[in-house]
């Protein structure tokens, strides 16, 4: 396999350098860039297959950054910011980022962060071959029937529930804010959706992951939203 290329957006010298550090020492490629503008430009013309952004850049604010990159391109972009309030990630994560690491960090937790990322490219390499059909752990999912199964058992879920499992699915690794859900399963985001959203999550993931269940396939992240994981 091709090592992954990740492009490295961050002004201070000192935590560029312990990143691109750490990508070397685990056999990553990687490329920096010092600037929103530069990381724009390094994005458009190498390609790379996972952004590290950093918030607070010279020139432009590292959410404008997300979302020029997004207005043509669907690489997975990896917030790591002082900004350590909900608001910002919040705001990071609708503009289309796909995750976050609050600064400080541990180096682990950033190899972490991409080896999520890395096998959601691998797994979605799989889905474009058949986007009909859904596999993680043992749980299935037939879009085209409209049907989700744990192991051979059909699960039985309410309308909500099954749409919220396939927006959790078909962004699987990713953290999808409550702004983003609420907005695809009722067209709107109001408080009371939130609270909804809550309740409805909280029903999915008991048919989801029943007592005794050796997967845990939702993570929640408090004030900001949720993410399907990679089993
Ligand atoms: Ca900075």
């Amino acid at each position: 396999m091709n090592k992954t290329s990740i492009l490295v957006v961050e002004d201070d010298p000192t935590v560029r350098n312990l990143i691109t550090i750490t990508l070397k020492a685990h056999d990553y490629k990687y490329l920096t860039a010092d600037s929103g503008e530069n990381a724009i430009m390094e994005s458009v013309s190498h390609n790379p297959d996972i952004i590290l952004l950093d918030l607070g850049l010279p020139d432009l604010d590292g959410i404008e950054v997300i979302k020029k990159i997004r207005s043509w391109c669907n690489v997975p972009i990896i917030i790591v910011s002082a900004r350590s309030e909900d608001a910002d990630k919040i705001e990071a994560l609708d503009a289309g980022a796909d995750d976050y690491l609050t600064k400080p960090f541990s180096v682990e937790e950033l190899l972490a962060r991409l080896r999520v990322i890395e096998r959601r490219l691998t797994y979605m390499q799989g889905v474009v071959a058949s986007n009909s059909t859904f596999h993680n752990g043992n749980l299935t999912i037939d879009y085209v029937a409209g049907c989700a199964y744990l192991g051979d058992m059909e699960l039985h879920l309410t309308p909500i529930e099954y749409k919220l499992l396939c927006e959790l699915s078909r962004n699987i690794g990713k953290v999808l804010t409550h702004t983003f859900l609420t907005n695809r399963i009722w067209g709107r985001s109001w408080e009371n959706d939130v609270a909804s959203l809550r309740v409805y999550m909280a029903t999915l993931r008991k048919k989801l992951e029943p007592e005794g269940c050796e997967y845990q396939y939702i993570q929640t992240h408090i004030g900001i939203g949720y993410r399907m994981l990679k089993v």
